[in-house]
């Protein structure tokens, strides 16, 4: 077999959305894993609908997830150009081709007049397709038409007859011709239809393998005439299943953002999206479910993809992005979290160089609770600087001992003496304070921890308090005992 070329072929009428990136994803996977080449194809023959800030969406949301594409924008490559609008002159050329061969005929029915016939036929509650009125005109009708200069398009002839092709995912298809109809492939205006564009571009950059999304399917007859036709052999087809919300209904934005960048911008990882994409139709035939991306390109295969429609679960997208924020390590996470802290006013650039050790070890105690990078950030605010004010349910529960302002003010001297300033020796220091002082070490541990982070809850207080260190617990301390002398809880 030869390597494989495929392609992801978006029309720029809107962001990159988590349907299409599941495609394209799944499109780069095959041919990652295969050795083959991965394809970028702008469809922009709607010019009034496309526009090139929805290219660069696109392409953004492309790299964001790191699906770099062998041919296409920007990298060019030896099929382009790889933009239809570029390429109009290939499509007027294969249309003429297919006059030529008897395989379409000039059609002057007036747009309007179809539309009307359509939109009545609709109405009553039938369906219509075109009566081949241009398809029996003599030459003499013909030679009226063209001296008139009346506008023409070009439709193919469907032959009588079915047409089949074998789906990978939904095994053989097969059409009866006559449900097709004489499609237009060139408009009067000269601009191709999207079977038409498609199948030559596909011809021209050499696809083996069409993958694409299931709405597709009753496009495919059409286009496999059209590759007939045209005299190229016929892709693969692989039919991807549609993505539903959680409650079975086509996703939208009803259920929530659709456009891969707004996770993005809600502190996703692209690694964790990536997983989480692959697994949205595609299972590699066990319970696995964490992969990397190199992972998934060993594993994936066509076969895998279900022909049964795939929930998007924004839990399990979550899930999906804390396993993965808990696999990166200190530096791999710096330069993530790093815009973060900058904008919460925390980043200090001390934390790339001397305070880089201790900046990961904080990171690794605050990355199991975390569901996005955000959190670790925020859930860690008091790491970089002090605690604005206490957790107000906090001080309710745990501040309200009596004469605790006694007890910490005892637990701050001992604390300044404890050396080494490790867990192990903080918490031995803090049960034997509490014992001699006759609480309990929970007391102690629940005030420490409201007068470290604000919060009433933590990582683990001894790791926290080694992390923040004695100075700066002292001092907090201190000021947990103002607050105490101060108010009364
Ligand atoms: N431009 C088409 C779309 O966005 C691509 C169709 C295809 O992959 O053949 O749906």
């Amino acid at each position: 077999m030869t390597s494989p070329r495929v392609r992801f072929a978006p029309s720029p009428t809107g962001y990159l959305h988590v349907g299409g990136a599941r495609t394209a994803l799944f499109n780069w996977l095959y041919a990652r894993h295969n050795g083959g080449i991965f394809v970028l194809r702008i469809e922009d023959t709607d010019v009034e609908r496309s526009s090139w800030e929805m290219v660069a969406g696109i392409l953004d949301g492309m790299k964001w997830l790191g699906l770099d594409w062998d041919e296409g924008p920007e990298v060019g490559g030896p099929h382009g150009p790889y933009f239809q609008s570029e390429r109009l002159d290939r499509y007027r050329e294969a249309a003429a081709r297919l006059i030529a061969a008897g395989r379409a005929y000039y059609c002057y029915c007036n747009p309007d007049d179809l539309k009307a016939k359509r939109e009545a036929a609709e109405q009553a509650g039938q369906s219509w397709s075109y009566d081949r009125a241009c398809a029996v005109l003599s030459n003499e009708e013909i030679s009226d038409r063209e001296a008139a200069g009346a506008p023409r398009a070009i439709r193919f002839r469907m032959p009588d007859g079915a047409t089949a092709y074998d789906d990978v995912v939904h095994g053989r298809i097969e059409f009866d011709n006559s449900v097709l109809e004489d499609f237009v492939v060139l408009r009067s205006d000269r601009y191709p239809t999207y079977h038409l564009s498609v199948v030559v571009d596909d011809i021209d950059m050499g696809i083996t393998d069409v993958v694409r999304g299931d709405d597709h399917i009753s496009n495919t007859p059409k286009q496999v005439l059209l590759y007939e036709a045209l005299g190229a052999p016929v892709p693969r087809f692989a039919h991807v299943p549609l993505i539903l919300g959680p409650d079975k209904r086509r996703l939208s934005k009803r259920h929530g953002a659709t456009s891969v960048m707004e996770y993005a911008r809600q502190g996703f990882l692209p690694e964790a999206m990536f997983n989480f994409l692959a697994l949205l139709g595609w299972s590699p035939g066990n319970d696995r479910e964490l992969f990397t991306r190199e992972d998934l390109v060993t594993a994936f295969s066509l076969d895998g993809i279900s022909s049964s429609n795939a929930v998007f679960n924004p839990e399990k997208l979550e899930w999906f992005n804390s396993q993965h924020i808990a696999r990166l390590t200190g530096d791999e996470i710096t330069p993530r979290i790093e815009p973060v802290l900058r904008e919460m006013g925390l980043w200090d650039d001390a934390l790339r160089g001397e305070r880089r050790e201790w900046f990961h070890r904080v990171i690794e105690i605050l990355k199991p609770r975390a569901k996005k990078l955000r959190d670790l950030a925020e859930q860690g605010r008091y790491f970089f600087t002090d605690p604005a004010e206490y957790d107000e349910a906090a001080v309710k529960k745990h501040l309200a001992a009596p004469g605790l302002a006694v007890h910490v003010a005892a637990w701050r001297e001992t604390l300044a003496g404890v050396d080494p300033f490790s867990p192990a020796a903080i918490e031995a220091a803090l049960r034997a304070c509490a014992e001699s002082q006759g609480i309990k070490a929970a007391t102690l541990i629940h005030a420490t921890r409201v007068a470290v982070t604000g919060q009433g809850v933590s990582p683990s207080l001894f790791d926290v308090v080694a992390l923040v260190g004695r100075d700066t617990t002292v001092q907090r301390l201190a000021r947990l005992k103002q607050f105490l002398d101060s108010t009364s809880v």
